[in-house]
């Protein structure tokens, strides 16, 4: 068979559009050349229904070492007791939670979206807001940092089942075990989501949510650099609070309850080739050089965000403690939404997304803020140096945002700058 030109060649324009740019989504990283071939291996043949060791199709027994050994390095990595691999992406870890703590109807309480907070902790168009009943905390007005009082106050007044911390585009740490009391004291479950800083804890860059919260949520492929999908882990097992005692008078266990709510609650088959992709990427964040990743991608964002701030920039909360940026926009360019920066910005070939900020004022699809972030650039081998010269880049084209000329000798400089920066072979 003829090879499929056209797919093809799409894929290699999509390469050299990651290669030629600078890359500063806080969600997105570059995988190793190890990770990617894992992903595009044969094990995507492989139907696995079921966990290692009790599957519901024969000729499982080379992916269940696999997939062993992704869990066994899971639990190192952060120190968990028990972990699941098998969620295709973060939200569908999300929902396995949910289902397992919850019946539709009941009442949660998630980060407000717009202060940061995920889609899938009760947006009104996930299904975390259609079939449960989703509470909001903010963000204070003042320092932006989490309002441990609303918190408090809202699941003292409404007792969710589930509180859940974690938030796509907050730079800030978390005071852990001040969640877990509140949830001790109402009687709730705490879920943590690391999805954003999941590598930087890896690293103990930040405290580690599995020593506070009931169960931790992530993603593998922001910064911690694996491939896209999700897992669930606890740092201790125990008996969930919520179910029905059987004839011996004990609740079932919460990792049974997962692994239920995982396969077959939301999913079928679990994606083998990219849960041996995770355990590579697992294996590679137990390295040492994992460590000094990570140290760069907090220093490059802690000297980007100074490098704003001299220009001039408002950041949202300050600065940042991670990997992760909140320019709000109204400080320096009060007329400007999110929307044109960030099409100037793609148009420069330097990729950010436009991003609410708190108490914005404009809606989701303009916005007054961009996120940044330094996760992939940092794995194109960028230190501080560059991002002073990244600032001054981003300030040229937010002044100049009609001005196509001067966008397209920025393009040109940012294109000749990448140049340098190695990228993977695929
Ligand atoms: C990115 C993210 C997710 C969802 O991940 P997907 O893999 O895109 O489903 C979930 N929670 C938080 C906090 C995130 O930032």
């Amino acid at each position: 068979m003829e090879r499929d030109k056209v797919i093809f060649d799409i894929i290699e324009r999509e390469h050299q559009r990651q290669k030629k740019g600078i890359e500063l989504i806080a969600s997105e990283n570059f995988v190793s050349d190890e990770v990617m071939q894992a992903m595009g291996s044969c094990l995507t043949n492989k139907y696995a229904e079921g966990y290692p060791g009790h599957r519901y199709y024969g000729g499982c027994q080379v992916v269940d070492e696999a997939e062993t050994i992704a869990i066994e390095r899971l639990k190192q990595l952060f120190g968990a007791e028990w972990a699941n691999v098998q969620p295709h992406s973060g939200a569908q870890a999300n929902m396995a939670v949910f289902l397992a703590v919850m019946k539709p109807g009941d009442k949660f309480l998630g980060l407000n979206l717009s202060h940061g907070g995920h889609l899938s902790h009760g947006s009104a168009v996930n299904f975390s807001g259609l079939v449960y009943q989703p509470l909001e905390y903010n963000v204070t007005p003042d320092t932006n940092l989490i309002d441990y009082d609303m918190l408090e106050e809202v699941a003292r007044r409404e007792h969710p089942k589930l509180i859940i911390g974690g938030a796509s585009a907050y730079s800030r740490e978390w005071d852990y075990a001040r969640i877990r009391r509140v949830a001790d004291e109402v009687g709730a479950i705490f879920m943590f989501d690391m999805a954003h800083p999941a590598g930087l804890i890896a690293a103990g860059l930040l405290d580690n949510p599995v020593k506070y919260a009931h169960i931790v949520t992530s993603t593998t492929h922001k910064t911690l650099r694996g491939p896209r999908g999700g897992v669930i882990m606890m740092g201790k097992d125990f008996e969930n609070p919520f179910g029905k005692k059987n004839n011996k008078g004990e609740l079932r266990m919460m990792s049974s309850l997962l692994d239920s709510a995982v396969f077959p609650g939301v999913q079928g088959g679990p994606l083998e080739h990219v849960i041996a992709a995770k355990a590579v990427a697992f294996g590679e964040a137990l390295q040492p050089s994992f460590k000094e990743y990570q140290m760069q991608v907090k220093k490059n964002a802690a000297v980007m965000a100074q490098a704003l701030i001299d220009k001039g920039y408002k950041i949202a909360s300050g600065g940042t403690d991670n990997h992760c940026i909140l320019l709000d926009l109204r400080g320096k360019f009060p007329e400007l939404t999110g929307k044109v920066a960030e099409r100037a910005l793609v148009a420069a070939d330097i990729t950010a997304n436009k991003n609410m900020v708190p108490f914005d004022t404009r809606s989701p699809f303009l916005t007054s803020g961009i996120r940044l972030g330094t996760p992939a650039i940092t794995t194109r081998g960028a230190k501080e140096e560059l991002m002073g010269e990244i600032v001054e880049m981003i300030d040229t084209v937010l002044q100049n945002v009609d001005n196509e000329s001067v966008i397209k000798s920025v393009r040109e400089k940012v294109n000749s700058i990448m140049n340098e920066y190695p990228m993977f072979a695929y």
